[in-house]
């Protein structure tokens, strides 16, 4: 694709002060922060030639049709909590901040709908939610994610095993297409067969076809009741094999985490707490909810059998709040605890069945190459973090750099993403491909369904201004 980029002048800001009432950033202290996002790995960071921070819908169309008229390549923001370096500008761009378009626009409990524009917060929204006594299932590990960049990423997490990804909560869009031009998709409605579903096109689609401005999203009544089981293992492989078993009992949970007690250990440092299982290697934590107490605690029994026959070595049920939070957030913040010494974090999504084999592969790199790869995820939706650590890990404390990490990063990379491939699954379950990823996509996707995604790109982004550099290089 032939772009016709440019970077903005004095004269292009004065047009985009104009718009915004001013709001147009340029100081380098002030662009620093809209530089990067939440990947570990600073080589993808880039500073933009301004920031531009509109308040209205119209402001954001305006802006991009003056991008549109000038050729200046312009990405979107939300929250910058992205883990692809997807909202990092491209060369000479300026990037496009939401976070001033944070009002809810109407609250429609009747319908279970919100709308909101796409700057608000997934926190706020759990407030907005929870205000109107209903829940939004949806819980990536950020709550400073932004509306908009949950669907331009189809943002997934923990609960996807029984609610589903963000996907399935869409229910209508507003979006500023590259000439400017503003499109309304969907509604309140649960059906629609009424053409195209371009909607569906802008999930997961990291700012290359249009800007979200606004967002209807489904909720659902709140769960009366929640209980969280730490089931432990022997080790990683008995407690992957007790999966089918526990989703064949009927029971759909709400999430199943998988953990391995060494990789638990850094957490456990970091916060100073102990994970409560004592026995084994690896955990299982599922977490059930329900519409009352009596009907979770059933769901648990269930559970616990199903996981007991499969050679469970002990189940644990946190009953009060209190201590299901202090359970989550040593989940929870096994991604901080582990940071200092993460060179990359994979999000590869396998079918389930797959699981078992790719964490075993991935114990083989780490005895092949000597390196830490600590490996946790949603064991029963498919979706596994790897973490590439530049440091070795001895019981959960991050040691000395390891020396050659950084030629063996892109082969540990493709071999994981190969092994991933080859067992069906894919490059990323939740988090996009940016650029991080965007070299690895045509192996994992094949060079038709690449091509059709670049033919997708060229109708609704003819000169290539709209985010450029993600997902395909330009
Ligand atoms: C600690 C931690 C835990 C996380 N856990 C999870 C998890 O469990 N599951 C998960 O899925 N993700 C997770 N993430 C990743 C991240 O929170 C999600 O990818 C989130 O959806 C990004 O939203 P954002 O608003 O921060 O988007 P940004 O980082 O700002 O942008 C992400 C992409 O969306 C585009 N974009 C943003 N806003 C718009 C818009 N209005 N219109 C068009 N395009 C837009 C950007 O251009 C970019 O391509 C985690 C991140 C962290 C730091």
């Amino acid at each position: 694709m032939k772009t016709t980029t440019r970077a903005p002048d004095a004269g292009w800001l004065e047009q985009a002060r104009r718009i915004t009432g001013g709001q147009v950033l340029t100081a380098a202290d002030d662009l620093q922060k809209y530089s990067h996002d939440e990947l570990a790995t600073p080589q993808y960071n880039a500073l933009p030639a301004a920031v531009l921070k509109p308040g209205s819908e119209q402001e954001v169309a305006e802006l991009v049709a003056l991008c549109a008229r000038t050729g200046v390549p312009v990405t979107p923001r939300g929250g910058g909590t992205g883990l692809a370096a997807a909202c990092v500008p491209a060369p000479g761009g300026v990037v496009l901040s939401l976070e001033q378009l944070d009002h809810v626009v109407e609250a429609d409990p009747d319908n279970l709908a919100i709308t909101v524009q796409a700057g608000l917060t997934l926190n706020r929204l759990n407030q907005e939610a929870e205000a109107l006594g209903l829940y939004f299932p949806p819980h990536p590990g950020d709550e400073g994610a932004c509306v908009g960049g949950l669907v331009a990423t189809n943002a997934g997490g923990a609960r996807a095993v029984k609610y589903g990804t963000i996907r399935r909560f869409l229910l209508g869009l507003q979006v500023v297409l590259a000439s400017g031009q503003v499109l309304e998709l969907g509604g309140k409605r649960l059906k629609n067969s009424t053409g195209y579903g371009l909607q569906e096109l802008m999930l997961g689609s990291e700012g290359t076809l249009g800007i979200i401005t606004r967002v209807t999203l489904a909720l659902l009544p709140k769960a009366g009741s929640m209980q969280t089981l730490v089931v432990s293992f022997a080790d990683l492989d008995r407690a992957l094999d007790a999966v089918p078993g526990l989703l064949a009992s009927g029971v759909v949970p709400c999430a199943v985490e998988l953990l391995e007690h060494g990789v638990l250990a850094c957490a456990e440092r970091h916060l100073n707490r102990r994970w409560p299982a004592t026995r084994g290697r690896a955990s299982l934590m599922v977490i059930l909810d329900g519409p009352d107490e009596e009907d979770v605690l059933g769901q648990a029994e269930r559970v616990s059998a199903a996981l007991e026959r499969a050679g469970a070595l002990e189940v644990l049920l946190a009953e009060s709040p209190a201590r299901q939070r202090e359970i989550l957030e040593l989940r929870s913040l096994l991604y901080e605890a582990l940071r200092p010494a993460t060179a990359e974090l994979y999000d590869i999504c396998l079918p389930r069945s797959q699981i078992a084999g790719h964490v075993a592969f991935v114990h083989e790199l780490e005895a092949r190459h000597g390196i830490s790869l600590p490996t946790y995820g949603h064991a029963a939706d498919g979706n596994l973090h790897t973490h590439f650590l530049r440091c070795a890990l001895v019981d959960g404390a991050i040691g000395e750099e390891l020396p050659g990490w950084r030629e063996l990063l892109p082969v540990v990379r493709g071999e994981l993403y190969a092994d991933a491939a080859a067992r069906g699954g894919v490059i990323s379950g939740e988090h996009g491909i940016g650029q991080a990823k965007k070299a690895y996509l045509e192996a994992n996707l094949g060079k038709a369904v690449v091509e059709t995604m670049r033919a997708v790109k060229r109708a609704l982004d003819p000169q290539g201004i709209l985010n450029p550099g993600k997902i395909f290089e330009p």
